[in-house]
């Protein structure tokens, strides 16, 4: 008997998880179909600290439904933690990270399953298609990726997202990895294993409205080559060298003009020139030090990535919501 998991990290959606729930669960009958009798599904929701009716309405569906569990999360800490609290709480043979507003079809769902079963260990799902994505977004994701990519040590794919089919062996490997500054796209594609990939379009929003403000996502891009790589740290060595090597020679050559045509005008210009460009360096340089110093001192806490406050749905006993 199999179990898939679909994990959906929710915050402030009070009036997509019915509609979420609707319109998986056609896609999740196909995919158990394929997958054989005593297949079973898995919702497990983690309320990522909502401050609208999300945790009400979740203890319902839970209560309703026999496949539906909940977690709730003590406080907002962000849809990378909230998804490795749903990863490490899952119980499924396969589990698959979603979105609830139906951005990630729940259809390609059935494709996933089918790669799986033929004996793939991740099943990605790319983007084929981003123009529902504005246009900034878009660029700021391509340009984004084009980096990480020539950074880091092993590839992260483009307009993969997390929503993908992790095998209950690449689920173990995920859960081992206790990093603070998560990024779950760098970890899925760092653990290795059989990787297939499923393609499918983007579609809109169904309710709410996004919750990545432009300053989440710059800091989830900084997390997320901080966490990937470590070369932006090492390339200050190189530029640092070459720096110091004209530095040289210009000295060299300034002792000889001197020696050859006397003292002239104390050189106000490229002395400027000199502090002005080293100070920009050796600020940049340290911003970059900072970052991943940081990131250092948040593993040294080691504190958990996220506090569960709650749990309910799937045998956990349920108190008796207020409606
Ligand atoms: N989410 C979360 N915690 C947060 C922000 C978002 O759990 O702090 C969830 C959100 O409810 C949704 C998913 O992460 O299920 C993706 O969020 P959203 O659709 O706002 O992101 P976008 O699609 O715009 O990248
Ligand atoms: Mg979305």
């Amino acid at each position: 008997m199999r179990t898939v998991s679909i994990v959906i990290p929710v915050f402030n959606e009070q009036d997509s998880l019915s509609l979420f729930l609707d319109a998986a669960r056609p896609a999740l009958a196909d995919a158990l179909a394929l997958i054989g009798p005593g297949a079973r599904a898995e919702y497990l929701f983690v309320d990522d600290g909502s401050t609208d009716r999300t945790a009400d309405v979740l203890a319902i569906l839970s209560r309703l439904n026999g496949d539906v569990r909940c977690i709730t999360l003590s406080r907002n800490f962000g849809k990378e933690a909230a998804l490795a609290a749903g990863i490490d709480h899952a119980r499924g043979d396969a589990v698959i990270p979603i979105d609830v507003d139906l951005q990630d079809p729940p259809a390609v769902i059935v494709e996933m399953v089918r790669y799986w079963l033929a004996g793939a260990q991740v099943v990605n799902a790319r983007r084929v298609d981003r123009s529902t994505d504005s246009w900034f977004k878009r660029w700021s994701a391509r340009s984004f990726y084009r980096l990480l990519n020539r950074l880091s040590d092993y590839p992260i794919p483009e307009n993969v997202g997390d929503f993908r089919l992790l095998d209950r062996q690449a689920v173990d490997v995920v859960k081992q990895l206790g990093e603070q500054a998560r990024f779950n796209k760098g970890l899925f594609s760092w653990i290795g294993f059989r990787v297939a990939t499923v393609d499918y379009s983007r579609a809109r929003r169904e309710a709410g409205t996004t919750k990545w403000r432009l300053g989440k996502l710059w800091s989830l891009a900084v997390d997320g080559i901080t966490a990937s790589t470590t070369m932006p740290l090492r390339i200050w060595s190189y530029i640092g060298g070459g720096i110091a090597l004209l530095a040289f020679a210009y000295a060299a050559f300034l002792v000889v003009h001197t020696l050859v045509t006397g003292v002239d005008t104390p050189g106000y210009a490229s002395i400027m020139v000199a502090v002005l460009g080293l100070g920009g360096l050796n600020l940049m340089s340290l911003g970059i030090i900072g970052e991943y110093l940081g990131r250092v001192a948040r593993e040294v806490r080691q504190r958990p990535l996220y506090v569960i406050a709650d749990e309910q749905g799937g045998g956990v006993a349920a108190p008796v919501p207020v409606a």
